[in-house]
């Protein structure tokens, strides 16, 4: 998958309507065309900010390309997968070993989060034991991983301020 194809499939998971504003919320976002950048650009017709379809997001400032963190869930989601550690990663979707560390430390923080978390509870059998599990692996296979980059697409990064 080509980065601009990854792109444009997460900005229509986050903005399946209009694109709205990650800085002041404002629902009149258009494409900046700008060329030569690895990744297309928005600007806000309200508050004039550029952002970029990760802005805000858990995936913000992810230095893997898109298309890598799109196989990634994917990978995560598929039936049948066992092993779920970094160097496994590294294997299945080709990337390296910091950008596999990354991803992993990235989705076991959102899956302990909502929305990722309630998808997780409300697709999971056992609810006492996936509880527990969550915090030791990624709970993520069988799910649909459109939900998945949707529901991380509406996880905050660790250390953003409270809106
Ligand atoms: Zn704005």
């Amino acid at each position: 998958m080509y980065e601009l194809e990854a792109e444009a499939l997460l900005a229509r998971l986050r903005w399946p309507e209009t694109i709205q504003c990650p800085c002041c919320g404002h629902d009149s976002g258009y494409t900046l065309n700008i060329r030569n950048v690895q990744r297309r650009r928005y600007k806000c017709k309200k508050c004039r900010r550029q952002f970029s379809v990760t802005k805000g997001t858990i995936l913000e400032g992810v230095r893997a390309p898109l298309s890598c963190w799109v196989a990634t869930v994917k990978w995560a989601c598929a039936q049948g997968t066992t092993a779920q550690r970094p160097c496994d990663l590294c294997e299945r979707v080709g990337v390296g070993p910091r950008a596999a560390d990354n991803a992993i430390t990235r989705l076991f923080y959102a899956q302990n989060r909502d929305p990722l978390r309630s998808l997780i509870l409300a697709n999971s059998p056992s609810k006492m034991c996936i509880t527990k599990a969550l915090t030791e692996r990624l709970c993520l296979q069988g799910l649909n991983w459109e939900h998945v980059l949707t529901a991380l697409l509406q996880t905050s990064p660790p250390n953003a301020p409270k809106p």
